[in-house]
């Protein structure tokens, strides 16, 4: 029995020595992968539930590895948030995103919207807003094309904090979504002194209904919510017609999920957004 004991404590130290290991690993290639310019962006339609036309995108980060191959964000934002990279990267994407949405309406065509995730700590570098406001201009986009999503879970981490820094994108005239709204037990209150424009229904409460009554009834309400406090609202993680029907009936007329598309490459989107103007 001693012995199993020693082989388990050893095994353990084995797999804590092993992912300590490979975190140190995708660190370091991480670093080496900003210098090297291996992060892609790929972007998801947002569309008008009836008629399909194109109403935005959200810009997703991929990361292109020459050995590893296509990384997805799930494996490596929580590394670049505990890390501080997530500040570097987010700007990276910024950059590429909004390039490419200025390439898109130089060739006479009409992205309309961009939407990028950020994470609050970039709202607390002090350079930050300088940074977008020029990358702006640069690029010749305006702010009322961007839109910047922050998770509900962020935001409510400290409210009175949140409020003044979106009140500063506020008055660079770039809109705000609450993402993965739902999850992350939002106070009225706030809700109401927030300066945002937009939610975006959790995909979790979208992937069954109208089958499950009591997500049914969670997103009929989030939908009234955002009718009495005038904001916007968006449903992500579409996957079924019938859950568009259900979003469409119940005037949520924006959507983003699977059932019209994937996250895509340039390439792909510029056919997306031919086919959907
Ligand atoms: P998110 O912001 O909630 O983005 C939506 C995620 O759901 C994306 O995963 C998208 O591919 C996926 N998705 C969209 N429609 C459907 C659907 O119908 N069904 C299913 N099953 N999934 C769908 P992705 O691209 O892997 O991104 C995962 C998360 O990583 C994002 O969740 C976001 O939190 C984060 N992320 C991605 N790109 C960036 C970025 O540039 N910066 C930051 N800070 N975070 C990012
Ligand atoms: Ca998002
Ligand atoms: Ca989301
Ligand atoms: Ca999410």
């Amino acid at each position: 029995a001693k012995q199993n004991t020693r082989d388990r404590y050893s095994f353990y130290d084995e797999e804590m020595t092993k992912k300590a290991y490979e975190r140190i690993f995708l660190e370091t290639e991480m670093r080496k992968a900003f210098e090297k310019d291996e992060f892609v962006v790929y972007f998801q339609p947002q569309v008008h539930a009836k008629t399909k036309i194109l109403t935005g995108m959200e810009a997703l980060v991929r990361w292109q590895h020459p050995d590893m191959g296509f990384i997805y964000p799930d494996r490596f934002i929580p590394l670049a948030e505990s890390t501080g990279m997530i500040i570097k990267l987010d700007r990276i994407v910024m950059k590429k995103a909004i390039s490419q949405f200025s390439r898109w309406k130089k060739s006479g065509l009409e992205p309309k919207k961009v939407s990028i995730n950020l994470t609050m700590t970039q709202l607390a570098e002090g350079d930050f807003y300088k940074f977008i406001k020029e990358l702006l201009e640069y690029e010749n986009v305006s702010a009322s094309e961007v839109e910047f999503e922050i998770t509900e879970r962020e935001i409510m981490g400290n409210p009175d904090a949140s409020i003044k820094a979106l009140e500063k994108l506020n008055e660079l005239g770039i809109s705000v979504a609450i993402d993965d709204f739902g999850t992350g037990y939002s106070s009225l209150t706030y809700l109401k002194r927030l300066p945002i424009n937009k939610l975006k229904i959790d995909k979790s409460f979208i992937d069954n209904i109208p089958k499950d009554l009591s997500d049914s009834a969670i997103v009929k309400t989030i939908i009234n919510l955002c009718e009495n406090l005038e904001l916007q609202v968006i449903a992500e993680g579409v996957e079924e017609e019938n859950q568009n029907d259900f979003l469409f009936e119940n005037n949520c007329e924006d959507i983003q999920g699977f059932l019209f598309s994937h996250p895509i490459n340039v390439k792909d989107m510029e056919e997306f957004i031919k086919k959907h103007t």
